[in-house]
């Protein structure tokens, strides 16, 4: 009898709850997935799924889908066993493990692996088994420096802060692209359904990219940025406190009790004009 079970997808990082459609198999053959779908009672995303996980019942029904070890012979491949091929990979990698030391060997880790529990901690047992301090992942390719700082300020690399946006009244985005990305970094399932509610709720969306990316198009606001100018932005704002205009709420500065300082904003990494009506949203 077909069953449906409750899953997490974990192709990317915002982690989306999936119902998965299983058909048992009969006789000894294997469970057959007939369909995976968003889960509408996920506490995350809310039924909200990609166009990644509308391909996987293909993706598992293809027939050009690698369903076993291979091996390249020369300039062909072909089938191998489990036995045949591990051994095919531990082999070479003593070998230059003994004539070149443990850090000659580099090891990367995708991010559907470090999504699932099994193979998260076979990858950490793999890391600890090479020995090498050449581990990498797509954080490697965009997020080491936030993952320093999070090292710095919280002890562990990998305690992130993720935006509150769901009570937020103003999100800033700086040079981050959620509409293409599904807010994987923020870990935020529906990015969309979120940032309507914000604005819904009367809040404002703020998007510095030099790029009109497809997340302006749920901004209430976009200011062009000269390419290569992120880190002026951030130097610029993190050097001074912010000042608010005359007579505009303050969350910030009220909860501490005080009036703060103008935002640096680093005006030359805008067009001209643009550094202030910025300093004004
Ligand atoms: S955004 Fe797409 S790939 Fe990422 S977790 Fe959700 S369904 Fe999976």
């Amino acid at each position: 009898m077909p069953v449906t079970r409750l899953a997490t997808c974990n192709l990317c990082d915002s982690m989306c709850g999936i119902r998965v459609d299983v058909e048992p198999g009969e006789g000894g053959a294997s469970d057959r997935v007939t369909g995976v779908r968003g889960d509408p009672e996920d506490p995350l995303s809310g039924g909200h799924v990609c166009p990644k996980v509308a391909g996987l019942v293909e993706l598992l029904d293809d027939p050009d889908r690698v369903r076993s070890p291979m091996i390249r012979d020369g300039t062909a491949w072909r089938e191998a066993t489990w036995e045949e091929a591990l051994t095919a990979a531990v082999e070479p990698l003593r070998a230059i493990r003994r004539k070149y030391g443990r850090h000659a060997v580099g090891l990367y880790v995708g991010t559907p692996v470090v999504h699932a529990h099994c193979s998260a901690f076979a990858a950490q047992l793999l890391t600890s088994a090479l020995g090498t301090h050449n581990r990498y992942d797509p954080n490697s390719q965009d997020s080491n420096p936030r993952l320093y700082a999070c090292m710095e300020m919280y002890g562990d690399g990998l305690t992130m802060p993720i935006p509150d946006i769901e009570n937020v009244d103003y999100l800033l985005v700086l040079g981050a692209n959620p509409a293409a990305s599904n807010g994987g970094q923020m870990s935020l399932g529906n990015a969309r359904a979120r940032f309507a509610a914000l604005k819904q709720r009367g809040g404002r969306v703020v998007v510095i990219d030099p790029r009109r990316t497809e997340t302006v198009a749920w901004a209430t606001r976009h200011h062009f940025i000269r390419p290569g100018g992120g880190r002026g932005v951030a130097a610029g704002d993190a050097a001074r406190p912010v000042r608010w205009g005359e007579g505009r709420h303050d969350p910030v500065a009220d909860r501490r009790g005080e009036r703060t300082g103008r935002v640096g904003a680093g005006l030359w990494c805008f067009q001209p004009g643009v550094g202030r009506r910025r300093d004004r949203d």
